[in-house]
């Protein structure tokens, strides 16, 4: 069966395309153990195999690491780099610079380094036998998140264009490269941010369809990316946000 490395994979987002992936995954955490390991026995539970792998994906290292350990269940087929932190709330002239530094560091930084491990195993360049990639970034990215998160917004606007000029240059070489960017979605995202009314209140003020999203309907769009019914798509991004 195909490998896929899924960061961020123990929870929201991430823990819904582990469930939903009709591959072998490896559910990446740094923090929360007990939750990956309950990922893993669901995937398990569906006769698919799993592992929990704990990696920092800002970390070099751990990221090397990460895809080694991948390697146990075979040659790695995909990545969904969906890993990523909000810094918290405020404004740019509120914002500490070492906030500003951590959401890059893990945000655009790690989102680097995996899309790089990942290339490196996948592209015919590299010897290996081509695979998808799908990087989760924002409607953020579009709107700036004025008053809330402009630092944010602009480590996933980072991310739209470090995943657009790869697409590019893996294009011959059987690596196919897209974003979703996902609008407001109800994970645990918005109350470690300081906010755990967000998507309720976006819901009622600004959302055209209404409310906010499920990560089962960001999984969906992740994994019809990753998968041959995209065959012919690259560098897209594709908005799953319910209008906003
Ligand atoms: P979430 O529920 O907060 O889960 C975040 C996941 O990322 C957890 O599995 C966490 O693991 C992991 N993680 C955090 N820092 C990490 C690091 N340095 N290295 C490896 N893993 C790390 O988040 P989510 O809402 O599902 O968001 C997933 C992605 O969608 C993020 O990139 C986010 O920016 C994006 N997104 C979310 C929304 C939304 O409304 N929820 C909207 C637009 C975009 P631990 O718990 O073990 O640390």
């Amino acid at each position: 069966m195909s490998v896929l490395v899924v960061t961020g994979g123990s929870r929201g987002i991430g823990a819904a395309v582990c469930r939903r992936a009709p591959h072998d995954v490896v559910v990446n955490y740094t923090e929360d153990r007990a939750a990956a390991e309950a990922v893993v026995a669901e995937v398990e539970a569906s006769g698919r195999r799993a592992l929990a792998v704990r990696a920092d994906v800002s970390a070099e290292d751990d990221v090397a690491a990460l895809f080694d350990a991948a390697a146990e269940l075979g040659p790695l087929t995909g990545l969904v780099a969906n890993a990523g932190v909000t810094g918290g709330r405020g404004r740019v002239d509120e914002v500490p610079a070492a906030a500003m530094r951590a959401v890059l560091d893990v945000n655009v930084l790690g989102t680097f380094l995996c899309l790089q491990a990942a290339v490196r195993r996948m592209s015919t360049r590299h010897g290996g036998a081509g695979g998808s990639i799908v990087a989760v970034s924002s409607t953020a990215a579009k709107r700036g998140s004025p008053g809330e998160w402009a630092h944010y917004a602009a480590s996933k606007a980072a991310i739209e264009t470090l995943a657009y000029g790869l697409a590019l240059e893996v294009a011959t070489e059987g690596v196919r490269v897209n974003t979703v960017a996902p609008g407001t979605v109800h994970t645990g995202l918005h109350a470690a941010a300081g906010d755990p009314d967000r998507p309720a209140r976006l819901a009622a003020t600004r959302i055209p369809m209404g409310r906010a999203g499920e990560p089962d309907e960001i999984a969906a769009a992740v994994l019809w990316l990753l998968g041959p019914e995209a065959s012919f798509v690259t560098g897209a991004v594709l908005p799953v946000s319910g209008g906003f």
